[in-house]
């Protein structure tokens, strides 16, 4: 079997559909992408473990990012696909294989564009960042990721969602003395003091903010509580751990500091943190991808791989066929519409 990226895409898209590849098991999806853009005489390719990436190199100023990771959750007697109507059904339709098949169509029929292209197929990104191939690209070929734009080409419903929040999460502990409960006047609840930390909670106002011409809305939840060690002792620790989605003006400085500030007068531990990305609509080169693709953009709520860009310097959209909503569902579908959309969107853009 190979991929014809040239022939019709809804059959292209429900070939890549049907190679099944649950995170850890991209490899037989990875070789036929790279035998297929191998086949591209105005690509160079390169493979690194399940990952693709292949390039153009005409000299154009300025150079794009398109990816796409290959992996999707377990299947859940949802392959292989199916096709309903205008819909496509199966496990990846949403997330994110129409992205990959437009990308792919995309790589092949682009072959003098007007920017430099670099097109990305990766592998484990929804599993654990530290196994998400781009965290081993981006330490050890930091120029296959560089380019003055990225778009990831997660699902969107084909419009453009800018940069993403950023996340943090953080425990706030309060302290009290142990004593048995007949005899509570000799100790301190440490629980009743966490009292305090929820109402703190409950009364916060989150910031809505515009960045980059988008609105983002932040939150900050306690998401687990803990204390206690008996039904008879009064509690001397009780944690509170607390949810941080912040807006992407923040940086780790200021988003732990809102926290400490917040919390003040509280012991506050830190124990993850994901930088937000800025939307980076205002640069010329995002200007133009928001024209040729059309209608209003919006600001991304959740974590995606477009923060890693915003890392490296690169400033990054999400931009794919289908509803995010869908993502991981087991009835997960991908409306026909939204593939031809999303590629000539791409090859308005870049032809
Ligand atoms: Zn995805």
């Amino acid at each position: 079997m190979s991929l014809d990226l040239t022939g019709d895409l809804v059959v292209l898209f429900r070939a890549v559909v049907d190679v099944e590849s649950v995170s850890g098991n991209e490899g037989p999806l990875a070789d036929l992408v790279e035998e297929a853009l191998g086949a591209v005489p105005h690509l160079r390719v390169e493979r690194d473990g399940d990952t693709v990436i292949a390039r153009t190199h005409t000299g154009q100023a300025g150079r794009v990012v398109i990816a796409g990771h290959l992996d999707t959750v377990p299947v859940a007697a949802n392959l292989p696909s199916r096709l309903d109507g205008e819909r496509v059904y199966g496990r990846g339709t949403a997330d994110m294989k129409g992205g990959v098949a437009v990308a792919l169509a995309c790589a092949a029929a682009l072959s003098s564009p007007r920017r430099d292209i670099t097109w990305i197929f990766y592998d484990h990104e929804e599993v654990e960042a530290e196994l998400n191939s781009l965290t081993r690209i981006a330490a050890e070929h930091p120029d296959w990721l560089a380019g003055d734009f990225a778009v990831l080409m997660e699902p969107t419903g084909a419009v453009v969602e800018g940069g993403c929040q950023g996340t943090l999460r953080c425990q706030v502990t309060t302290r009290g003395v142990a004593a048995h409960s007949a005899r509570s006047w000799l100790g301190h609840n440490a629980i009743h003091e966490a009292a305090e930390v929820l109402e703190r909670l409950a009364a916060y106002r989150p910031r809505e903010v515009e960045v980059g011409g988008l609105t983002y809305r932040e939150g900050l939840n306690a998401v687990a509580i803990s204390g206690g060690i008996a039904g008879n002792v009064v509690p001397d620790e009780c944690v509170v751990t607390v949810n941080f989605r912040f807006a992407p003006d923040r940086d780790e400085a200021d988003a732990t500091a809102h926290c400490r500030n917040v919390f003040e007068g509280f012991e506050v531990v830190f124990v993850d943190f994901a930088p937000g990305a800025r939307p980076g609509l205002d640069l010329p080169i995002a200007q133009e991808f928001v024209a040729a693709v059309g209608g209003v953009p919006r600001a991304k709520f959740g974590w995606t791989d477009v923060a890693r860009f915003s890392t490296l310097g690169v400033p990054a959209v999400n931009f794919g066929p289908a509803d995010p909503g869908k993502a991981h569902a087991d009835d997960e579908f991908c409306p026909i519409a939204d593939l031809f959309t999303c590629r000539d969107a791409l090859l308005r853009w870049l032809a």
